[in-house]
Parts: C-alpha cells; structure tokens; sequence
C-alpha cells in the first residue's frame, strides 16, 4: 500500500534535511527521500561551511543573518552539535570598491548584522599572519564562523527522523509522481509516498528529478529547471608552522578571488580556483600535484606567505547548482500544483540553511508567504530569464 505524507522532500544535502526537520518539528509528516551513497559527493558534504553575512545580495544576507542565531544556539534550538566555531569574519577590498563596502556594512548594520569598517593598519594588529599589501579597506563580522556542513545535515536529518520523518533512501533515489500537471507524490526504490506537496531540494541533481517527470517552469514548455551544475573546491594545508596562524579569522579577499579560514588547530583550508563546469562523474578528490592546486595557493599565499611551503593535507571539490540570475529557486511552481522548488544555492546555501528550512516549513504548513523568500520565487524564470543579480564586487 502506498504511503501517504503531508509533505515528500527529494534530497539529504542540508537544505532538504533543514526543511524536513522543521516540518517535523512544526507536526508535519514528512518523508525525506534521498539516493543511496550519494551524499558522499553532495556540496554539502564537500561545503567549506563558512557562516557569515556580507553578500552582494541583501537577500541572501537577510538569510544568513536570519540563520546565525540557529549556528551559534545550535544545540539549545536543534539540539546536537553542528561543529560551530566562531573565528571572526573579515571581507577585504581594495581602492575600487572601498565606498561599496562603507554601504554594505551599513546595510548589513540596519538588518541587525553585527559588523563594522576596520583599516587595513586596524586589521594587521589583529592578524599579524597577514600581508594586506593592495588592501584598502575591511568589514569585519565578529559572530561569524564556520560549522561542519556534513554533521549538519546529519543532525538535522536525524533530529527529523526523532520527530517522526520517514528517511528513505533508494539506490537510483526518488521520482516524482504526476498526474496531468499535477505532481503527486514521489516513488524511491519500492516505496511510493503520496503527498500533497513535493519539495525537490536535490542540488545540482534537481533538474534532473523534474526532467524526469517532464515537469518545468513553464516559460519555453520545456522540461527541467534552470540549473547548471558547476564544481567548486577547496584545499586544507598544514599551518603549524605559519607565524600567527593560531589568532587567523575566516577570511573572504576580493582583491584577489580567493578565501581562507582556521580549519581546527594547526590546519588553514582555502579556495581552489576551478573551471566554471561540472565536475568530472563521480570525482570528489582534486590530486595535489594539480595544477589548480598551485594556483589555489599562490592566490592564497598574497595574505599569508606561508601557505606556498604548507604541506597538502587534503583537496576536494563538488558540484553546487547555479541559476542563471545567481538567485536561488525556492517556492511553489505555478505550472505543476503539488511541486515546490529549493535548489540552486549558488555557492552559499549552507549559510542560508536554517532560515530557508524554517521559512519553507511555514510556508508549507500554514499557506503564508514568507517575505524573506519573495525573492526566490522560481516563476521568475517562466516570462523568460530575469536579469541577473548586481555584482558589487570584483569577486562576490
Ligand atoms: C566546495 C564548496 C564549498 C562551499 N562553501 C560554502 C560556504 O563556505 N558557505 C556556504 O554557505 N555555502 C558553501 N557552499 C555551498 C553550499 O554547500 C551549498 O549551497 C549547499 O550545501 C546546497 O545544499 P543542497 O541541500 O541544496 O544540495 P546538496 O548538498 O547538493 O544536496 C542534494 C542532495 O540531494 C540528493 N539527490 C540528488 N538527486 C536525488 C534524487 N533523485 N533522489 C533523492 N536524492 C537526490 C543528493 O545525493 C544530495 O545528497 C559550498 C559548496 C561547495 C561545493
């Protein structure tokens, strides 16, 4: 016999495990449907977890500044440990861009952000690991950190489950059920569940759960979402032996396209600068005689010297799913009644996690729309493509 949900979530990454826990925890029954394995190469696995709130779009700052409570008071809220840690944040400009920062440290300011300009001199007192040569000036987040992305999800699945979720995995994952335009419900392995709403939060994997099912936004006809998958990677290094690394904050430098932060004691992770494509079928690990490896450290080593010399600990990379506005795809699909969209996070949706997973449960369980979701809407796409966001800066 068919199971029966209020609510199906199609994907385990943290923003399917954020939404299925609140609606749990709001009294909902929820299955949370995911792919056998497949985790092991999901962006939230790989996420370098950073928390913070300077954005170029304040509406992914209002998010993540909706969700550091819920980092910071993680097991009084959730319950369990989400691997919180607060490091400090600092955003670094140079000339260009230093009047851009002043406005968006006052913007962040009037959304109760807590944050302020600092001068490079300001700055290097604090840190004295780095060289902010070209610097001209930062915004500092003194709350901001990083947490464990994986444990994360984890938690929240599993505080999901204790509120009783249905979690059900499938070696070839879920599908979606349709009737007519009517999306119904989803089949994973042998189970079917039936509900009256079908969240798809599978990440770069969600266009294809919609294709499937020949389901899409309706503005060319076509099938599908538009997604693109494109791969993002990180390396960690030993820094023991780089001089002030133990005071290190986390770190985003616009002057140069690269971010860094603590990774635990006597470790630094760091961007790798990859091809703006998916990333090569069923590889996690980037090699570390790479030669983006090289071009991740040299970026890297314009702050902190040391790193160039840093023995490799660890390199990795994932797909993330990316809109063509840079905005994500969160709400109801007006085209397919039952189906609603929570995709597309664009390189930030770990920091956004708990503040999207509230605000769609609430959407879900009481019909209300929640003002900081208006921007997401995914009909945006069915008129055509919707110009893309303001990029403030050189590299954000
Ligand atoms: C290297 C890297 C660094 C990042 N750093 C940061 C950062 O510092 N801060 C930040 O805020 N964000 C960061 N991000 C982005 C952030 O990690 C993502 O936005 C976020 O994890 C997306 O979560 P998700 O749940 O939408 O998707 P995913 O994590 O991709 O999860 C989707 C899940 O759906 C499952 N799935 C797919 N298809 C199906 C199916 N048919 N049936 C069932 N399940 C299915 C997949 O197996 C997967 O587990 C980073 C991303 C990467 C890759």
């Amino acid at each position: 016999m068919p199971r029966t949900a209020d609510v199906v979530v199609i994907g385990d990454g943290v923003v399917g495990a954020s939404i299925a826990y609140h609606l749990a925890a709001a009294g909902s029954r929820v299955a949370l449907l995911a792919r056998d394995g497949a985790f092991a190469h999901s962006a939230t696995r790989h996420s370098a977890g950073q928390v913070r709130m300077h954005h170029s779009d304040p509406h992914d700052a209002r998010l993540a500044a909706l969700s550091l409570e819920t980092f910071e008071q993680w097991p009084q809220l959730i319950g369990g440990d989400c691997g919180f840690r607060r490091t400090g944040f600092a955003f670094l400009v140079g000339d260009e861009h230093a009047d851009r920062l002043a406005r968006s440290v006052k913007e962040l300011t009037e959304l109760g952000v807590s944050t302020y300009g600092l001068t490079p001199g300001e700055f290097a007192e604090a840190q004295p690991a780095l060289d902010l040569t070209g610097v001209a000036a930062v915004a500092y987040e003194p709350r901001s950190g990083y947490a464990d992305p994986a444990r994360t999800a984890a938690v929240l699945a599993g505080r999901a489950r204790a509120l009783g979720a249905d979690v059900v995995s499938a070696r070839a994952g879920a599908r979606l059920c349709r009737s007519g335009d009517l999306i119904t419900g989803a089949v994973a392995g042998d189970e079917t569940v039936s509900a009256g709403q079908v969240v798809v939060a599978a990440g770069a994997g969600s266009s294809g759960v919609c294709a499937d099912a020949g389901a899409g936004l309706g503005g060319d006809g076509g099938a599908g979402l538009p997604l693109h998958a494109r791969q993002f990677g990180w390396a960690v290094a030993d820094s023991a032996a780089l001089p002030g690394a133990e005071r290190l904050c986390m770190i985003i430098d616009d002057t140069a396209g690269t971010y860094f932060r603590p990774d635990g004691p006597g470790r630094v992770l760091f961007r790798i600068p990859l091809e703006p494509t998916a990333a090569p079928e069923g590889s996690t690990r980037i090699p570390a005689d790479a030669e983006e490896i090289g071009v991740g450290r040299a970026l890297a080593a314009r702050r902190l010297h040391g790193i160039t010399a840093a023995p490799l600990i660890d390199a990795a990379r994932a797909d993330e799913a990316y809109t063509d506005d840079g905005r994500a795809l969160v709400g109801p699909v007006g085209r397919h009644p039952g189906l609603y969209l929570a995709t597309g996070f664009n390189g930030g949706g770990f920091k956004t996690a708990p503040a999207v997973g509230r605000a769609v449960a609430d959407e879900l369980t009481t019909g209300a729309q929640r003002p900081e979701l208006g921007a997401y809407r995914p009909d945006r796409f069915a008129a055509g493509p919707p110009s893309p966001t303001i990029q403030r800066y050189r590299h954000m």
